[in-house]
C-alpha cells in the first residue's frame, strides 16, 4: 500500500493501492486507443475543450492549492502561485491548435510544405518538487498538438495529478486521451520508457534517471525531453545594488525548501565585497519564515520526506563551515533549517553536487573572466542570475555563462510564454513558450508536382 504523507505533519493523507507495470500497459493501450479520434478532434474544437479544460482547472484551484500545499510540504502561498501558473499555462496553449502552422518552399517543379503532425503516445514523468505544475507544462502542449498522454506523477505527490485526471474528464476531454497512473518509477515510469506503443517521453526529475530515460527510450528510438537537475550561480558583482542582490539570495535559494532544480545553490561574490555582501544576506536568511505551509505568510515549509532529510543534512556535518543558519519550528515534520556554507571552495562536494535542499554556499571571485569560469565549472546548465548595475557587462557575461536560462537583478526562471530547459546534463529540449511545440510534433514535408512532363 502506498502511504501519500503530509510532511508538515507526518500523518497520513490518503492510502492507495500503487500501480504496476501491467497497469502501465493497460493505460498506454487506453491512449492508444484514443489518439486517431483525438488526433482528428477539429482544431477549433481541441481549442475550445482546452479552454474549458482551463475553465474548470480555474474553478478548482484552491482546491488544487490546499492539496499540493499538503502533499508536498510547500507555502500556501507558493502552491496558489502555481496553481494560477497551471491555469495560465493551460490558456496559453488552448488557442495552438489553430497556430500550428507550416512553411511553403519553394522548390523546382512543384510546391512544397510541411505540416507539424502529432506523436502519438506521449509519457509524461514528472518529480515531486512542482507536481501539477510541472505536469501542466507538458500536458498542454502534448495535448493541444493531438496527443494522447499518459501521466505518471511521483509516489510521493500524486493528489493533484489524480485530481487533474477527473478534472479533465468533466471538462470534456474524451475518456482515454489522459491517463494517469500512480506507481513506482523503476516498475511503471520503467515500463512506460521502454514501452513500443509510446512515441515519447518527456521527463522531469534528477540526472541520474534521467540518464536511465535517455537509455531506455533508445531502444525503440523514442523521442524524449529531459529536465533534469542544477546547480545554478547566482554571480553578484561589486557594482550590483548590494542590497538588493543580498535581500533577494535566500529567496533565490530556500523557495521550495530549496528541493527547485533552478535553486541559485551557488552564491559567487566578487571578493571586495563578499563580507558586506555576507552580513547584508544575514537578515534575510534569520528572517526567513519557517513554519506551517497552511499559514499565508510561511515562506518555507518542510522537506518532502524523512529520507530527502538525511540526504540533505549528509551536506552539512558538524564541522560544516556554517556562516549563517535560519531556524525552524519544534515537533513533527521534515524541518531543515535556511543554512549558508562559507567560505567554501568551489570544488568541494557541496559546492557541486545538487543538495537539493535549503543549503546555499556562497564562494568569491577575483573578476569578471572568474566569475564566469566559476559559473560554468559544473556538468549543470540550468538557470543562473547575474546582479551589476552595469548593462553591458551584464550581456556580456549572459552571453558567455552555459545555462538554459538567466536572470539580471532578478532571481526568476521561469514564465509560461518562455523557453525553459538546460544545458549540459541539466537536460535536453525546451518546455513552455511556442518552443514547447517543437517537442511534441513531428515535423512533415510534403511535396506536390505542380508541373507537367
Ligand atoms: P527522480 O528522478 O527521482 O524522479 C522523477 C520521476 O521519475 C518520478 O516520477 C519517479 O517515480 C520517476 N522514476 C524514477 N525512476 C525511474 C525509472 N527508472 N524509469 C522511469 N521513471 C523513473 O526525481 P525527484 O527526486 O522526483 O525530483 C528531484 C529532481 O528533479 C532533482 O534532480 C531536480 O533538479 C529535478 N527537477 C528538474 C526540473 C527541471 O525542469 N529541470 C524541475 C524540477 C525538478
Amino acid at each position: 500500500m502506498l502511504e501519500v504523507i503530509n510532511p508538515a505533519t507526518e500523518g497520513v493523507l490518503e492510502r492507495l493501492e500503487p500501480a504496476t507495470a501491467e497497469d502501465a500497459d493497460a493505460a498506454v493501450a487506453l491512449a492508444k486507443a484514443a489518439f486517431p479520434k483525438w488526433r482528428a478532434v477539429e482544431p477549433a474544437d481541441r481549442s475550445r475543450l482546452l479552454h474549458r479544460l482551463a475553465d474548470a482547472l480555474e474553478s478548482e484551484k484552491e482546491h488544487l492549492a490546499q492539496l499540493e500545499s499538503q502533499n508536498v510540504g510547500k507555502p500556501i502561498s507558493a502552491a496558489r502561485g502555481e496553481m494560477g501558473m497551471v491555469v495560465d499555462t493551460f490558456r496559453y496553449y488552448a488557442g495552438a491548435p489553430e497556430r500550428l502552422l507550416g512553411d511553403t518552399i519553394p522548390v523546382t517543379g512543384g510546391v512544397n510544405m510541411t505540416f507539424r503532425e502529432a506523436l502519438g503516445v506521449v509519457a509524461l514523468i514528472v518529480p515531486w518538487n512542482f507536481p501539477l505544475t510541472i505536469a501542466s507544462w507538458k500536458l498542454a502542449p502534448a495535448l493541444v498538438a493531438g496527443n494522447t498522454v499518459v501521466l505518471k506523477p511521483a509516489e510521493l505527490t500524486p493528489l493533484t495529478a489524480m485530481e487533474f485526471g477527473r478534472i479533465a474528464l468533466e471538462a470534456g476531454i474524451p475518456e482515454g486521451v489522459v491517463n494517469v497512473v500512480v506507481g513506482p518509477g523503476s516498475a511503471v515510469g520503467r515500463r512506460l520508457t521502454e514501452h513500443p506503443d509510446v512515441a515519447k517521453v518527456a521527463f522531469t526529475g534528477s540526472t541520474e534517471v534521467g540518464k536511465g530515460i535517455m537509455a531506455g527510450a533508445a531502444g525503440t528510438i523514442k523521442r524524449v525531453t529531459l529536465e533534469l537537475g542544477g546547480k545554478s550561480a547566482n554571480v553578484v558583482f561589486a557594482d550590483a545594488d548590494l542590497e538588493r542582490a543580498a535581500a533577494s539570495a535566500p529567496d533565490g535559494v530556500f523557495d521550495n525548501a530549496g528541493q527547485d532544480c533552478c535553486a541559485r545553490s551557488r552564491i559567487l561574490v566578487e571578493r571586495s565585497v563578499f563580507d558586506e555582501f555576507l552580513s547584508l544576506m544575514e537578515p534575510a536568511v534569520k528572517g526567513f519564515r519557517v513554519g506551517n505551509p497552511l499559514d499565508k505568510d510561511t515562506q518555507m515549509g518542510p522537506l518532502v520526506s524523512a529520507g530527502h532529510r538525511e540526504k540533505v543534512a549528509s551536506y552539512v556535518p558538524e564541522d560544516a563551515p556554517v556562516a549563517i543558519r535560519g531556524s525552524v519550528p519544534d515537533g513533527k515534520g521534515y524541518w531543515f533549517p535556511p543554512t549558508v556554507l562559507a567560505p567554501v571552495s568551489h570544488d568541494d562536494r557541496v559546492a557541486t553536487e545538487e543538495i537539493f535542499g535549503p543549503v546555499a554556499v556562497v564562494i568569491p571571485f577575483e573578476d569578471e573572466a572568474d566569475a564566469i569560469r566559476l559559473a560554468n565549472d559544473t556538468v549543470y546548465g540550468l538557470s543562473g542570475s547575474i546582479w551589476t548595475e552595469n548593462a553591458a557587462r551584464a550581456l556580456r557575461v549572459a552571453r558567455r555563462i552555459e545555462t538554459g536560462v538567466l536572470s539580471v537583478n532578478s532571481n526568476t526562471s521561469v514564465r509560461v510564454a518562455t523557453p525553459f530547459g538546460g544545458f549540459k546534463q541539466s537536460g535536453v529540449g525546451r518546455e513552455l513558450g511556442p518552443h514547447a511545440l517543437d517537442y511534441y510534433t513531428e515535423l512533415k514535408s510534403v511535396y506536390v508536382a505542380t508541373e507537367e512532363g
